[in-house]
């Protein structure tokens, strides 16, 4: 089968869909690769790694779309890429369709067959094409926080980690799952005195077990928030309730109980946001102060780490993307249930329940 990979151009977007790692391996599954010139620059490949595993470098994403048969991306088409898909087409990439009508619009009159990275399920009821970025995310967040608090940026001018003789910063954690799992990894790492809150005592459980005693979980109520609000260095935001809109657990008033210079960092606000005064920024301009409280809101933090977050996402796409390539989408999907939960468009038609539901048109 040929593989086609196009540069993104998704302003800031600096991932790219597939690897030269990848590339080498579906090579040695007997596909031929073409990826657009300069498409890995912003993850740190060169043009020469993708020849050197066996793919063909293009000018242009014309070449990749009009040759393709199974095109490999990260962030979901753009109007322009759009126009290019055609009947017979798969496109494997993120396509968050369920808030985008005009884009499944465009999907669907393409006529390819689209499979969401979003909506690949894993036996264990988990999203593993969105787990690696959380992983990112999470990790990024203890990171972003300390920096948020230092004097320079309007903050405490607190270090997480303290040092011996003062007290490390107070770090709450709200939702401990993926997300809020990696950053008690970091924020603990770092020194800083951490607690997780979560609805889900399983969850809650699992974290007391790994951490042994180096961080304190709490069951997340408001209560729970108003008790840990006023002593909190840094509150990193990290619930999900699926496909619903992020609960906002903190008010405007709650601002006014918390100590003057403490951080936010809303990982949540691709959903939304838990936090009543979260709104997205982006990396160029991270910040914003309400009632003293500095806020962290960047959608997409994955992509500060870019060659990371290519190398993390590669590594979970490339067992589906070969089942794809070796086997054909209906191959591969009839084989598996899970990257079947992928199917989002299909034959002019939305293909997924939830993504149809949300978009108001027959399944
Ligand atoms: P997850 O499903 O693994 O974890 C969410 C956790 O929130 C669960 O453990 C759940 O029990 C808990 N939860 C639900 N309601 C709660 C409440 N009221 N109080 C406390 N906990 C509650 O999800 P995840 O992968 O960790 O993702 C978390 C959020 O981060 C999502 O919104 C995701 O889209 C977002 N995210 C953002 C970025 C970014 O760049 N900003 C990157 C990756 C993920």
């Amino acid at each position: 089968m040929l593989i086609g990979c196009p540069k993104e151009i998704k302003p800031q977007e600096f991932r790219v869909g597939l690897t030269p790692h990848a590339a080498r391996e579906a090579v040695a599954h007997g596909h031929e690769v073409v990826v657009e010139r300069g498409a890995g620059v912003g993850s740190g490949f060169a043009d020469a790694d993708y020849v050197a595993a066996g793919a063909r470098v293009v000018d242009g994403a014309e070449e990749v779309f009009a040759t393709a048969e199974l095109i490999v991306k990260v962030k979901e088409p753009q109007a322009a890429e759009r126009r290019r898909l055609r009947e017979g087409q798969v496109l494997f990439t993120y396509l968050h369709l369920a808030p985008d009508p005009e884009q499944a619009r465009d999907l669907m009159e393409s006529g390819a067959t689209c499979i969401a990275y979003e909506t690949v399920t894993d036996a264990r009821g988990g999203l593993p094409l969105l787990a690696p970025m959380s992983e990112v995310a999470g990790r990024l967040a203890p990171q972003v926080g300390a920096w948020t608090l230092q004097k320079a940026n309007g903050g405490r001018g607190v270090l997480l980690g303290g040092i011996p003789g003062v007290r490390p910063a107070r770090v709450v954690i709200v939702g401990g799952g993926v997300v809020g799992t990696a950053a008690a990894r970091v924020a603990v790492g770092m020194g800083a005195n951490v607690t997780v809150l979560d609805r889900s005592l399983a969850r809650l459980s699992y974290l007391d077990d790994i951490f042994m005693g180096r961080l304190t979980t709490q069951y997340s109520s408001g209560g729970a928030l108003a008790e840990l609000l006023p002593t909190a260095d840094l509150v990193i935001g990290a619930v999900l309730i699926p496909g619903a809109q992020a609960p906002k657990l903190v008010r405007r008033a709650d601002l006014g109980t918390m100590l003057p210079g403490a951080a936010i960092v809303d990982v949540a606000i691709d959903q939304g946001g838990c936090f009543e005064t979260s709104r997205a920024t982006t990396h160029e301009d991270p910040i914003y102060e309400v009632d003293g409280v500095l806020h962290y809101c960047v959608a997409n933090m994955p992509g500060a780490v870019a060659r990371t977050s290519t190398l993390g996402l590669g590594n979970a796409t490339l067992p589906f993307l070969l089942a794809l390539a070796d086997k054909g989408w209906s191959g591969a999907l009839a084989a598996d249930p899970h990257l079947r939960g992928g199917l989002n468009v299909h034959a002019g038609r939305i293909a997924h329940r939830a993504v149809a539901e949300a978009l108001g048109l027959p399944l």
